[in-house]
């Protein structure tokens, strides 16, 4: 009922305002169709004048008599005498038709206005119609005590992390509110079970190298103290595991503050292609395995947090070297693509990627399960690191690898 009554006031409202639209452009026609008169008429005096005196003159004396129609004149004497009393009367039934003919068709305007202009203004004023209601709504809307009871119940009833249970207050007024919370529950879950399986892989992974350092202290602790042999091998496995302990740690540490919002980039222009200089010389420093070669197609300055870029240049340049054999090419690469994006490359021809399994090389934790990766014992989690910076910079990346022939990894930095 309350809203029948509402539909009726800006039903009122709109014929209102079409009136005063209709209203206006009458008085539009009108004056239109003087200015139209007026112009007919003058052009005809003009045209008159000069087929009977020859030329326009400005010195003369003029009268229009043009009623009654059948009687119409107008009269022009000339200082030299000449003077013309022209009939009007054929001329005035012409204009007057053409007056009504023009009339009509403004009438017609006027008519479809009048008809259908109500329902266009109507539509317009719908969505004014819906703030109206809506802001009566909430005007009109109690929240007794009971209501924020019920609410305070709903609220306090659900878990945010363990069920997928979801806020019902029954209550049609807290509808928009029900929504928003259980939005606000849904992103809560997800966070949390992105975390907790965070924890969990973690946790998985540090069990290897630990269950290895334990297994390798028993043994020294059993037979190992006098066993030079024993004692040898047991180091060399602990120093090696700690190592990539280590390792593993560290690059947790990096993503856990990468989440936490905690590691903040230092963005500076820098060249991307001096940068690469330095990753290569480095490299080829640490491993004399492999031919290290740079092609810079073009020299390219970026914006970007050196550092971190430096490092993904890293972790792309320690995967080439891992999953490639002693003595082949790694080729990194500068330049700018077609769309004038810089970008820097690392390719190799090792082990390649399955096409399968490309997807998910940028997931924490995921090793492509092949002897030979998992015999260089990589943590997978280097390009979930690299991934991260990435995005922080909103550059992506391409990945082209055939199995056995070879991977080509390419950063586009936008
Ligand atoms: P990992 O520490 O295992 O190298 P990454 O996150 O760096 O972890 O890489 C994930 C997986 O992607 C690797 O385990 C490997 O299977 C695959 N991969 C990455 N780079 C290459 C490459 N250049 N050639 C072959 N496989 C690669």
């Amino acid at each position: 009922m309350n809203k029948r009554r509402k539909t009726k006031n800006v039903t009122s409202i709109a014929i209102k305002l079409n009136a005063i639209k209709v209203r206006d452009l009458f008085f539009k026609f009108l004056i239109i169709d003087a200015i139209l008169m007026a112009i007919l008429i003058g052009l005809w005096c003009i045209e008159s004048e000069k087929s009977f005196y020859g030329e326009l003159v400005n010195n003369a004396e003029r009268a229009i008599n043009f009623y009654p129609i059948e009687t119409a004149t107008y009269t022009v004497i000339w200082d030299d005498g000449k003077t013309m009393v022209k009939a009007a009367s054929y001329f005035l039934y012409n204009l007057r038709k053409i007056i009504i003919i023009v009339g009509m068709v403004e009438g017609i305007f006027l008519l479809e206005e009048i008809i259908f202009g109500t329902a266009r203004v109507r539509k317009i004023l719908k969505p004014l119609n819906e703030i109206a209601e809506t802001a009566e709504r909430l005007s009109n809307m109690v929240f007794d005590e009971e209501k924020f009871h019920s609410l305070e119940d709903a609220i306090s009833k659900i878990s945010p992390v363990a069920s997928d249970e979801r806020i019902h207050i029954g209550d049609s007024e807290f509808k928009g509110l029900e929504d928003a919370i259980n939005k606000l529950l849904d992103r809560m879950r997800d966070s949390y079970r992105q975390q907790a399986r965070f924890v969990s892989d973690a946790s998985h992974e540090l069990r290897t190298p630990i269950s290895v350092i334990q297994g390798y202290a028993n043994m020294l602790d059993r037979w190992g103290k006098s066993d030079e042999s024993v004692l040898d091998e047991s180091i060399t496995a602990i120093k090696s595991e700690s190592e990539n302990m280590k390792n593993l740690v560290e690059q947790l540490l990096f993503l856990a503050r990468g989440i936490n919002g905690k590691t903040q980039l230092t963005i500076e222009e820098f060249s991307l292609s001096n940068m690469i200089n330095e990753v290569i010389e480095e490299s080829k420093m640490i491993d004399d395995k492999h031919v290290y070669t740079y092609i810079n197609l073009e020299e390219v300055n970026v914006y970007g947090d050196v550092g971190l870029l430096k490092q993904t240049a890293r972790i792309l340049v320690e995967n080439a070297a891992k999953y490639t054999e002693t003595g082949e090419k790694i080729v990194l690469k500068t330049g700018r693509n077609s769309k004038g994006e810089p970008y820097f490359s690392v390719q190799d021809n090792g082990i390649g990627i399955d096409t399968e399994d490309i997807p998910h090389i940028f997931e924490r934790f995921f090793r492509a399960d092949t002897a030979r990766v998992r015999k260089n014992g990589g943590t997978g989690l280097g390009l979930s690191i690299a991934k991260w910076i990435i995005d922080n910079h909103n550059g992506y990346f391409s990945v082209v690898s055939r199995k056995e022939i070879g991977t080509r990894i390419t950063v586009y930095l936008p």
